[in-house]
């Protein structure tokens, strides 16, 4: 009897196996982006208008990250047309005016995390209301005029409405994929999942596709993932680039000085184009590939820590895994950083304290973790004082101003964050 429900069993695991469809192919996302920013070589209107017009053709909706200047001289120029074709794609945003001095990084180098962002938001959202102006939209996406990475940035992108930094550069990322990072998705360092093909003739395309092949297959065989692929339309129309020959180390010439960067020639320019197509329709056959906007990345990458519950067995284990590292933790289906984690337990604690009671859920709230900088304290430390001047500073008022001097030196080893005589006044 028993053998043969074991039989009997095995032929059902069997059938229900046979009759299960295939698995569905895991998908790879593209999201193809361009920097839309030449706002001085004429001919990069004309690269714009083919290019967005060559994707329609392909079905393919890529982003444009487009700088508030290049906006506003499209419209000088009365580009209609570029505009019309760009429209038909989505618009993301890539500063206002490029590389004109001060650029991001330079006027935020020395600002604190309020005031940074402040000061970014205060700068640049002039280009994204000349972006709503004449696009008719809110840039989807962000990203940063060359290295000009600032952190400050964030809290301001979400001010001005942006829901996800989209650009490739060595500041921040987590395995080549996509991530949050202060409540903004980022496709950002990407690394071995950037697929970029050159421009340059010659062997670029079979080049480019051996090199799109080997970030899809490690990604199918993962299970899926995320490739991204950026140009800039003046690239096929430049031999150099526009803010290169004007605004490098730091120049900043007037605009009535500034010079045309060297054009390539047309036969160039033609293969390029020759090969672009080619290479998007090699990506486009591949089978799970999905070309994806930075809007429709949001909604397949949503955050799901904003709206989930968090119950006691939740808190607990946050905890234990804080107590192994004050770093990100990764749950199924959602991510905490750091300051989350700080806020979700410090709000459970306070619930609990009162009544002893665990709440029924806690939702997280926005923190983006300290907002000024620890500087420490100078001088040494004496160690034979150290701990009697410490329980001297916990139990109770100072007797002798003179004490001042001996605990600026030694508050700063237990971690207290901006000593000064006033602070330590109050505190003691
Ligand atoms: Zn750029």
């Amino acid at each position: 009897m028993k053998l043969f429900a074991i039989a009997l069993f095995a032929l059902v695991a069997t059938a229900s196996v046979r009759t299960q469809p295939a698995p569905a192919p895991a998908p790879v996302y593209v999201v193809l982006w361009f920097d839309e920013e030449d706002y001085i070589l004429p001919q990069d209107d004309d690269a714009t208008l083919r290019l967005a017009q060559l994707l329609t053709k392909l079905d393919v909706r890529a982003t444009f990250k487009i700088v508030g200047e290049k906006a506003r001289v499209l419209e000088q120029r009365r580009r209609t047309d570029v505009i019309a074709a760009l429209k038909r794609h989505e618009i993301g945003y890539h500063s206002n005016t490029h590389s004109q001095q001060p650029t991001v990084a330079v006027y935020l180098q020395n600002a604190g995390w309020e005031n940074g962002s402040a000061e970014f938001y205060r700068r640049e959202m002039a280009g994204v209301r000349d972006i709503q102006r004449i696009f008719g939209v809110t840039p989807s996406c962000y990203g940063q005029p060359g290295s000009s990475w600032a952190p400050q940035t964030y809290p301001a992108l979400r001010r001005m409405g942006i829901r996800m930094y989209l650009d490739e550069a060595d500041h921040v990322g987590i395995d080549d994929q996509p991530f949050y990072s202060a409540r903004l998705l980022n496709v950002f360092k990407m690394r071995s999942n950037l697929a970029r093909m050159e421009l340059a003739g010659g062997n670029s395309l079979p080049e480019g596709k051996a090199r799109f092949t080997a970030a899809y297959e490690k990604l199918r065989a993962q299970g899926g993932g995320t490739i991204s692929i950026y140009y800039h339309p003046s690239e096929w129309v430049h031999a150099e680039f526009w803010d290169g020959v004007n605004f490098s180390h730091g120049a900043n010439p007037p605009r009535d000085q500034w010079k045309l960067p060297r054009t390539r020639p047309a036969a160039e320019t033609e293969t390029a184009f020759g090969d672009f197509e080619a290479y998007i329709q090699f990506i486009k056959t591949q089978p799970g590939v999905r070309f994806v906007t930075a809007n429709e990345m949001t909604h397949l990458f949503e955050d799901q820590a904003g709206t989930h519950e968090f119950v006691k067995d939740d808190l607990v284990g946050i905890a234990r895994k804080t107590q192994q590292e004050i770093t990100f933790q990764r749950f199924d289906g959602y991510a905490l950083s750091a300051a989350d984690a700080f806020v979700l337990l410090t709000g459970a604690m306070a619930s609990y304290l009162p009544k002893q009671q665990w709440p029924a859920t806690i939702a997280l709230t926005d923190v983006y973790g300290p907002a000024q900088g620890f500087s420490a304290s100078v001088g040494g430390v004496r160690k034979s004082t150290k701990k009697s001047i410490w329980r001297r500073v916990c139990s109770g008022p100072p007797t002798r101003r003179p004490r001042f001097v001996i605990w600026l030196f030694t508050i700063a080893p237990f971690g207290t964050i901006s000593v000064s005589p006033v602070r330590v006044w109050i505190a003691v």
